[in-house]
């Protein structure tokens, strides 16, 4: 007998289709992937290397639960340059990535029915992880454009929440939180005394000169509400190495601290090499990676803005587009009827041979998640298989 706890949680729908995909491929399906949001680019040579001398010198034992401290160190150089925050060594943990980060988060500050309020559409992992937690996902509609809505949020505290946990710039839609209603939230956090989970894990992927911002960067009153999260993964093309961070308020980088000591003792340490180069060699790759997100953004988002029915909004940042595909609804190709998300991106799986992530997944039927971390020949064979695939359904409306 499975324990109720697993029962309650679904298993992540990204992981899954990216499993299905897999499995096309090895079978001979030729796929075109725009489901899976991980940087297509190799890790950097010089971050290989240093992982690679780290072995060599045989740093290959248990490191320090939190991580050792020259990582951390890095980590509070970059939050001061980049982010504009101070943190001391003691306020940040490393994890196996930003997804592990989160987790241990929301088990440090939820006791059972806290609650914790989540603007969609949001990444699959989110309520799931507020599930395991014995939390209580609240879930509150973002506005049209994606953007924070700041008045429903208000409207969706209680006395027995916890934190609003937000993704700027953001997974699923792209959408870059702009300063103001970061600081609208952030005076809210502190008037009712709640956190702000943040992650930012994709705080280097923002365009048409838009800028992230960390709400820890406000004040010293903001930052003791806040729980910072980001990580290696994307911003250096390191998913599988699996380094996350947060940096937070002292007890609740303790209380992480001994959850993880008990779950994992501590973090690969090779990993933790690799990420101390990461930080503090050379981001020429990182700029040159944020680059080419851009130039393939703005052509995908073309492409897809040109097709009939398809519309494509905001999307500033991240790796992702979320088109609205309402306007294919009711239409059909022999026994296919488009009725949902689903049936679309099941549709262009087998017609366009493209993978994508359906909306619902994010809670925003009505739309799918493209991620544009494809080479451009892949984008642009990709959109054109897609335009071919809308025509066909396009041809029998009205029949
Ligand atoms: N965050 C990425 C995505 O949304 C990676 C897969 C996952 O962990 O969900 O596709």
């Amino acid at each position: 007998m499975i324990a109720e706890r697993v029962q309650k949680i679904q298993p992540s729908q990204t992981i899954e289709i990216t499993n299905k995909v897999t499995k096309l491929e090895q079978e001979g399906k030729p796929v075109i992937r725009f489901n899976i949001g991980e940087p297509d680019f190799g890790t950097p040579e010089h971050i290989c290397q240093a992982a690679k001398e780290a072995m060599d010198q045989g740093f290959t034992r248990y490191t320090a639960v939190m991580g050792i401290p020259e990582l951390r160190e890095a980590i509070c150089g970059k939050l001061k340059r980049e982010n504009h925050v101070e943190y001391d060594p003691d306020e940040v943990t490393i994890g196996a990535g930003a997804k592990q980060c989160i987790s241990t988060a929301l088990l440090a500050v939820c006791s059972p029915g806290d609650e914790v309020i989540i603007p969609y559409p949001c990444w699959v992992s989110y309520t799931e992880l507020v599930k395991l937690a014995e939390g209580v996902p609240v879930l509150v509609p973002c506005k049209e454009d994606f953007s924070l809505d700041i008045d429903a949020i208000r409207a969706a505290v209680t006395d027995h929440t916890r934190a609003v946990m937000i993704n700027t710039p953001n997974n699923p839609t792209g959408a870059v939180y702009d300063r103001e209603s970061l600081e609208e939230l952030a005076a809210l956090a502190v008037e009712k005394d709640i956190y702000i989970i943040s992650d930012e894990v994709y705080e280097k992927f923002v365009y048409n000169g838009r800028v992230h911002v960390s709400p820890s960067s406000f004040s010293e009153e903001v930052k003791e509400h806040t729980i910072l999260i980001s990580g290696m993964s994307k911003t250096y093309a390191m998913t599988g190495w699996r380094i996350g961070y947060t940096a937070a308020p002292k007890e609740i980088i303790r209380a992480m601290n001994v959850l993880q000591s008990q779950i994992v003792s501590s973090i690969q340490s090779l990993s933790q090499k690799a990420a101390i180069a990461a930080l503090t060699g050379t981001q020429e790759p990182l700029h040159e990676m944020a680059e080419e997100f851009e130039r393939r953004r703005n052509y995908m988002r073309e492409r897809l803005n040109q097709m009939p029915g398809i519309s494509c909004i905001n999307s500033e940042g991240a790796f992702y587009l979320l088109p609205d595909i309402t306007g294919y609804y009711g239409r059909s190709y022999g026994n296919v009827i488009i009725e949902n998300d689903l049936q679309m991106a099941e549709y262009l799986l087998d017609e366009a041979e493209i993978a994508v992530v359906p909306g619902s997944a994010f809670l925003a039927p009505g739309h799918l998640r493209f991620s544009y971390s494809n080479s451009m020949e892949q984008i642009k064979k990709g959109m054109d298989q897609m335009e071919k695939a809308l025509e066909k359904l396009s041809d029998t409306v009205g029949k």
